[in-house]
């Protein structure tokens, strides 16, 4: 059995602000771009209240919440932020999987000895982040990835959870099923039209009976879920290697939509890479540079690593829809690139999940264009969407 936690710091921009600036304690208070045309990048406790929440557009926040003051983002101060809490992280084990600034997973198995329970763990790690950035970090601890990552959203803010492997079932039993990893809205509804509302019920629902109604993949994975039974290790990034693609523009851009065209060119070029290197990828990370040279960078984990450039574009895409950007200087973006992190040969062992079919045909598709793009050459082949009056929204 292993000793995982999972650690989240609230609100984690908002908290900075409220930090760095006395006269935001106590209020409600929104961190993103404009308020006519910018969404919400983080916001505080008193904000989400008013039923606010990350990615809301500012318009939406200011309606709910019209007494909210709203901040700009500075990212510099979030990085340095992220720099000593990763750095704590590191005095406790040296597996660490970060996740984002803020948010990382720590295989603490076997520190026992030296560093004390794991509930200890966690307290110091909580006190250390307090003592030593003064943001509150909510912690969770299980034997298994998917319920450490419940168990330090569960009693948020300032929350702290151990699941013990004795209480690994009873605890992830009594929750909806929306808490399983990949349930969105379509398997939630078919899980409720079977009787299914808590993850207990799945469990205990006949395996073949789930698989008949939502296909293999998804009925064994949420059956093993459901179990209790998450493979995934925390893995370290000791050696990054990533294969990825950036443009600086002639102009700068302030129009999503042309930003995700780019990406979508982008990621086409780097899963043609991936694939010419026999690899696929499991994160995709958005870097974007702005006209006043300040630089981010926003990642997500795929549940299955991939090497189709539809699907990295996609990812990319969400990440750029959080990003604020506007037309206004400091806001325009000079320079966006994809990296494809976290590599794996392409024949490594994966777990099965969600979108088997559709991920193979995505990689099919892209063999395919790699063939004809080796022989008649490149710019024969688009995706429609580079096609002029395309109809096509990208990252649909
Ligand atoms: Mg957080």
């Amino acid at each position: 059995m292993r000793t995982i936690l999972h650690i989240d710091l609230d609100a984690f921009y908002a908290a900075v602000e409220q930090r760095d600036d006395p006269k935001l304690r106590g209020k409600p208070v929104l961190v993103g771009g404009s308020i006519k045309r910018g969404v919400v990048a983080s916001c505080s406790y008193e904000a989400r209240v008013f039923g606010i929440k990350s990615a809301m557009p500012m318009a939406e926040a200011m309606r709910r919440c019209p007494q909210a003051i709203v901040v700009p983002v500075q990212m510099e101060r979030y990085v340095e932020a992220s720099q000593i809490f990763f750095a704590i992280l590191g005095d406790f084990s040296p597996e660490v999987e970060g996740l984002s600034l803020d948010e990382a997973f720590l295989d603490c198995t076997g520190t026992e000895r030296l560093l004390g329970e794991p509930e200890t763990i966690a307290r110091t790690i909580k006190q250390r982040v307090t003592a030593e950035t003064q943001l509150v970090a909510s912690v969770g601890v299980a034997p298994i990835k998917f319920a450490a990552k419940i168990a330090s959203d569960i009693d948020k803010p300032d929350g702290l959870r151990i699941v013990t492997p004795e209480n690994l079932l009873p605890f992830l039993h009594g929750l909806p099923v929306t808490r399983l990893w990949g349930v969105g809205e379509a398997t939630r509804a078919a899980l409720a039209s079977m009787g299914l509302e808590t993850i207990g019920q799945v469990a205990r629902y006949p395996e073949q009976a789930l698989v008949g109604k939502l296909g293999a993949i998804t009925g064994h994975h949420l059956a093993a879920l459901a179990r209790g039974e998450d493979s995934r290790s925390v893995e370290a990034e000791r050696d990054a290697v990533t294969i990825g693609h950036r443009e600086t523009f002639e102009h700068d851009l302030d129009d999503k939509g042309e930003l995700a065209i780019t990406l979508l060119s982008q990621a086409d070029r780097v899963a043609v890479r991936l694939r010419a290197a026999e690899l696929r990828a499991r994160t995709v990370t958005l870097y974007i540079k702005y006209d006043d040279f300040r630089q981010i960078s926003r990642r997500t984990t795929l549940v299955q690593a991939t090497s189709d450039g539809g699907v990295l574009a996609r990812t990319a895409i969400e990440l750029l829809a959080k990003v604020p950007i506007e037309a206004r200087r400091g806001c325009r973006v000079r320079l966006c690139g994809i990296s494809a992190e976290n590599l794996e040969a392409r024949d490594a062992p994966r777990q099965l999940g969600f979108d088997e079919a559709r991920r193979e045909k995505g990689e099919r598709l892209g063999n395919a264009l790699d063939r004809v793009t080796a022989k008649f050459g490149k710019g024969l082949i688009k995706r429609a969407v580079h096609l002029p009056d395309s109809d096509d929204e990208p990252g649909d």
